[in-house]
């Protein structure tokens, strides 16, 4: 059996940023990874100089973001895109009304500043909500304060279901009331036009990595861990876990003792959610020129609404869209060439016959993933902010959980995967640690 200082189990950013600080450090660390490939829900599809990213893209808000920090030290390009977190404007975005046709800049304006303006209600809403409240009935409560005519308050209505469905992959009926409160931006956006997975591969260069060790069980007492997986024993001090919420959920990954209550109670809080991408690829360009997204409003956008145009990353005209929360769910049984059929559907209700057929789609299938089990976590109604954090309280000295759903701040980011590997590791060395240590080589 092999004995180490922390067994690190998960090869996502989160697991890699604390095995490479604790590496640097001095300790002796082992990372294990179920699949056969790092990066976890960073992973970059290549091929024949096509780059796409099936999970995260962006950084939403290079601000005070250590991360934005990080992907600069190593040196990765990166191209600014701020509509990633569902804003109403800010950038052009081309918007279709329910009849079809094109908003012209005024009616833009005044939607975006009715968004404004009912985000200013929906805060208070979600202030006053019950712990068990929900978005939607706090989306409720504010529109009937409001008393727009139905048509404004129903085009309010769906832009905020859709915000939670982008932003979360979930209906807004199962997220709890303050489930968005982190969408908050600070400063651009941006995506890499070279892959975001190149994040993994500079934060895993010289660490200990074991591919294709699925992780089965931790026993632990005081004294240290032993865990169980599907090529033998490892022995170490203590865990650092950074496995999703959803394997975390799926009796496959079993705690000898089981976690504290408390920790138990905050997984019970979270979900994953139902989130995919959808990448279509075309000869010609069809769509606005100069937009950064292209959205459909009312009924016929129901599904597929939003656009997000890709092309300027390679040259090759690329749009993006998502099947998020009750679409993924729907179309998860769906072979690929029925949801590009519908996606072409839905684009030729906005351009009709000017929609070229695509010579290339890629649908992602992170819900049927056993290592991720869904993209990200949200919150379920009753579930506290803070569950995130209590999540992360180390147990015993032993086991430090991390990963994307730790972090109360900004979870289900790459932002919350590298600062809950950066905590796990801080809280197992006793002292602070500068993120810049990350980028530098391993001894
Ligand atoms: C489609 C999609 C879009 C997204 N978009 C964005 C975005 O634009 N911006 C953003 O900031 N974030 C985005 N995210 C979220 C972001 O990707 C995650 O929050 C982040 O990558 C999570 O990192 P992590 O280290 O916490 O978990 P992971 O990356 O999931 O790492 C955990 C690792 O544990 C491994 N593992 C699981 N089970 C076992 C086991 N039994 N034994 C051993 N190993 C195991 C997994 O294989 C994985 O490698 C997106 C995610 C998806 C899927």
């Amino acid at each position: 059996m092999q004995v180490f200082d922390t067994v690190v189990i998960g090869a996502g950013v989160s697991g890699l940023t604390a095995a490479r600080l604790l590496a640097q450090a001095g300790q002796r660390v082992v990372v294990l990874e179920a699949r056969d490939r790092i990066g976890g829900r960073t992973w970059s599809h290549r091929a024949d100089g096509y780059v796409a990213d099936r999970g995260a893209s962006w950084i939403h808000g290079i601000d005070d973001n250590p991360l934005a920090d990080v992907v600069s030290a190593f040196g990765m390009r990166t191209a600014e895109f701020t509509v990633g977190s569902y804003q109403p404007d800010g950038r052009p975005i081309a918007y279709y009304g329910p009849t079809g046709e094109r908003l012209d800049d005024d009616a833009v304006q005044r939607f975006a500043d009715d968004i404004r303006h009912f985000d200013e209600h929906l805060a208070a809403a979600v202030d006053a909500s019950e712990s068990h409240g929900t978005y939607q009935e706090a989306i409720e409560t504010a529109l009937a304060g409001l008393a727009w005519d139905v048509d404004r308050a129903e085009r309010v209505r769906e832009f905020l279901l859709h915000r939670s469905e982008e932003q979360y992959g979930v209906w807004a009926g199962d997220l709890a009331a303050r489930g968005l409160d982190d969408d908050v931006i600070f400063g651009d956006e941006v995506v890499f036009p070279d892959g975001f997975d190149e994040l993994a591969e500079n934060l895993a260069d010289g660490l200990d990595v074991r591919l294709e060790h699925v992780v089965t069980r931790i026993a632990w007492t005081p004294d240290g861990v032993t865990v169980s997986t599907d090529q033998g024993e490892f022995m170490a001090a203590r865990a650092t876990v950074t496995v999703p919420i959803g394997v975390l959920k799926s009796g496959d990954f079993v705690f000898e003792p089981p976690l504290p209550e408390k920790h138990a109670r905050a997984i019970s809080g979270f979900e994953m959610n139902n989130f995919e991408k959808v990448f279509l690829r075309f000869p010609t360009k069809f769509w606005d020129d100069e937009v950064y997204a292209i959205r459909q409003q009312g009924e016929a956008g129901k599904w597929w609404h939003s656009w997000y145009d890709l092309t300027a990353l390679d040259g090759v005209p690329t749009l993006l869209t998502f099947a998020a929360g009750p679409s993924a769910i729907e179309t998860r049984s769906w072979s690929a060439d029925q949801i590009a059929d519908s996606v072409l559907e839905a684009l030729r209700g906005v351009y009709g016959d000017q929609v070229d057929v695509p010579h290339q789609v890629l649908i992602t299938n992170w819900q049927d993933d056993p290592y991720s089990r869904g993209s990200y976590a949200y919150m379920k109604p009753g579930a506290g902010a803070d569950d995130h954090d209590l999540l992360a309280t180390p147990i015993e000295g032993v086991l430090h959980i991390a990963g994307e759903a730790t972090w109360t701040e900004d979870p289900a980011t790459v932002t919350a995967a590298l600062r809950s590997g950066h905590r796990a590791a801080q809280n197992i060395l006793g002292r602070e640690l500068p993120f810049g240590a990350l980028t530098e080589a391993l001894t």
